[in-house]
């Protein structure tokens, strides 16, 4: 492109600017008045439409929070020495001991597996002995409280 085809288009497209913006200022008035009207609208709707729905979120959150800190809160991830079963573990007095066994755990855990093979119940067996040393290590190098002072369920 040449400058001398240039300069006309520049010129051009400086006056269809000022045609523009004059004709914005001409309507600048009637959009504003417009717009204002919509966002008056939007404003006055808004405590209905958005803030209750944030509310009713934030509670059921919280709430799933308090369940999620009553149900998991002072649980302790001990291993099993002898068979490697990860347990939840919460100690909630000196002769009390929480124990949360999931799927994976107690078919990993050999106590239960050998009570299979027996052909017995192992879930009528309440816990693996081998495990229970694994939480007296447990508490004894400090990696679980001897009682935890996590709140129990329903202390609020
Ligand atoms: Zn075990």
């Amino acid at each position: 492109m040449s400058p001398r085809e240039e300069a006309p288009d520049v010129d051009r497209l400086a006056r269809s600017m000022l045609r523009l913006y004059g004709a914005h200022d001409d309507h600048e008035e009637h959009d504003h008045g417009e717009n204002a009207e919509i966002r008056e609208r939007n404003f006055a709707g808004a405590p209905d439409f958005v803030s209750d729905p944030d509310r009713a979120a934030a509670v059921r959150e919280a709430t799933l929070r308090d369940r999620e800190r009553y149900l998991t809160y002072g649980l302790v991830s001990v291993d099993c020495r002898f068979c490697h079963s990860a347990v939840q573990v919460k100690k909630l007095g000196p002769a009390h001991t929480s124990v949360q066994w999931n799927a994976e755990a107690s078919q990993r855990c050999a106590y239960f597996a050998e009570i299979r093979q027996a052909g017995g119940e192992s879930a009528r067996a309440r816990t693996c002995p081998r495990l229970a040393d694994s939480i007296k290590h447990a508490v004894a190098e400090g990696c679980l409280e001897e009682v935890s002072s996590a709140p129990s369920p329903g202390d609020g």
